[in-house]
Order: structure tokens, then C-alpha cells, then sequence
């Protein structure tokens, strides 16, 4: 089963309205985890996007923030009071964190991480809390040298197949650090950014829509994280 995810990570509305755009066109459903308000993801179709919280503490590892970890929880959660899932930004969990996951009432986490990993299912964590693996990042797919051509996964895998998009390596059609390095600094300027879109070489843009291809011509039905989340639960509890 596919499964699209997609971190913004403080994108500029222009960059999230065009990942929207993307998915809409191809009639796709999308998980976006998120770290600030956006007016594009308020007014987007809940049919076929679900939003859930990508709160930042690495401040607080990095001794930028005298917040607690519960104040950045709270904060995005005053944003996004509907959201029924996390991801945190830079992937970072702990035992701790997953309570107040929990506490704060969210249903999943999807914060682990399991490179090109197949067999991926969700899983019921002791506080309650769904956990649910993902095992494809654009990022990552290049921190591996690997080629966009391919994402390397198998598509008809029946277990779970989840891919993490960012929007901004939609935008950019990233195929490398170095790209990204170079368009970084104009991060907030979406038409600065378009300079840097690489036309050159297949590249994180050409792969998403490869794969929304693929999903929309299969006639595959996709989706959010919460309905996978909700549908284990009610598997796994034997229907009550
Ligand atoms: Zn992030």
C-alpha cells in the first residue's frame, strides 16, 4: 500500500501550494506534518489531505530555547488543534516524548524511520500511542547516492510502502546536496528558488510525479495516516 507524507518544514506558502496543486491534479492523498501556520494547508481539501504537527526541539538540544519540550508541543498544537499526528522535525523521539504524544491525545507517531525497509505494518506502542514506520525520504535517497529514476521501493509491496516528500525538494527537484546548499539561502523566496529548479538531471519532483502517475493510472486507492491509524485499531481490537 502507498503512503505519501510530506514534512514543510517552514516552506514559503508558494512551495506548499505547489505540492497541494501536484497531489490535487493527481487525485492523490497526502499526510503534510506541520511546523507553522499555512494558509494553503487551512484552505486545502480534507478529503484528500490531513494534516498533522512537526514540532522542532532541537533548539532545545542545541541550547537555543529555554522552552520545554511540552510548550513546542502545545504551540504547534494551538495551530493545528484537529492534528491526530506526529512527526518530529529531524525525526527525534524518546520514551518521554511518546507519553506526551499520547497525553496530548494524538492517535499515531510517525517518527521511526526504516530506510527501503519492506514488511513495514503499524504497531500499537504501550502508552496507546499507533506507531507507524516510514521507509522512504527524498533527502535520504540522495544521502545514499541513489538515483531519482527509481525510488527503490516496491510499489506493489501489501504491507506498507511510505514515502516523506518535502516540499521544497518537490519545488526544487532536488537530485543533491549541493543543489539544495546552493538554493538554501534563498529559502523563503519561491521565485528565487525557481532559478535553482533542476531541469538537468531526474530529480525529486520527476520521482513524486512519477509515483502519483503510477497511483492514479492503477486506480490505487491511497491514504491518510490517521485512516491507516484508525483501521488498525479497529482491526486489532477485533472489530469492536
Ligand atoms: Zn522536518
Amino acid at each position: 500500500m502507498i503512503v505519501f507524507t510530506s514534512d514543510i518544514d517552514w516552506a514559503p506558502e508558494e512551495v506548499i501550494a505547489d505540492t497541494i496543486n501536484l497531489f490535487e491534479f493527481y487525485g492523490v492523498r497526502c499526510t503534510f506534518f506541520s511546523t507553522h501556520h499555512s494558509i494553503e494547508l487551512t484552505k486545502c481539501n480534507k478529503n484528500l489531505f490531513e494534516t498533522g504537527i512537526h514540532p522542532n526541539f532541537n533548539p532545545i538540544l542545541n541550547g537555543q530555547s529555554d522552552k520545554r519540550a511540552v510548550d513546542i508541543v502545545d504551540e504547534i498544537m494551538d495551530i493545528h488543534p484537529e492534528a491526530q499526528g506526529v512527526r518530529s522535525h529531524s525525526m527525534l523521539q524518546s520514551t518521554e516524548l511518546l507519553q506526551m504524544f499520547t497525553d496530548k491525545k494524538l492517535l499515531y507517531d510517525a517518527n521511526h524511520f526504516l530506510p527501503y525497509q519492506s514488511g513495514l505494518k503499524p504497531i500499537k506502542l504501550w502508552t496507546g500511542l499507533v506507531r507507524i514506520p516510514y521507509n522512504w525520504e527524498d533527502d535520504v535517497h540522495w544521502a545514499y547516492g541513489y538515483s531519482f529514476d527509481d525510488s527503490g521501493m516496491n510499489l506493489e509491496d501489501e504491507d506498507l510502502v511510505v514515502f516523506a516528500f518535502s516540499p521544497i525538494h518537490i519545488y526544487l527537484n532536488t537530485e543533491n546536496k549541493y543543489r539544495y546548499n546552493e538554493a538554501k539561502r534563498h529559502y523563503q523566496d519561491a521565485k528565487a528558488l525557481l532559478e535553482f529548479r533542476n531541469t538537468e538531471v531526474v530529480g525529486t519532483r520527476d520521482l513524486l510525479i512519477s509515483l502519483l502517475s503510477y497511483c492514479k493510472h492503477n486506480n490505487l486507492t491511497t491514504r491518510k495516516l490517521a485512516d491507516i491509524a484508525n483501521e488498525f485499531l479497529l482491526k486489532s481490537n477485533g472489530g469492536i
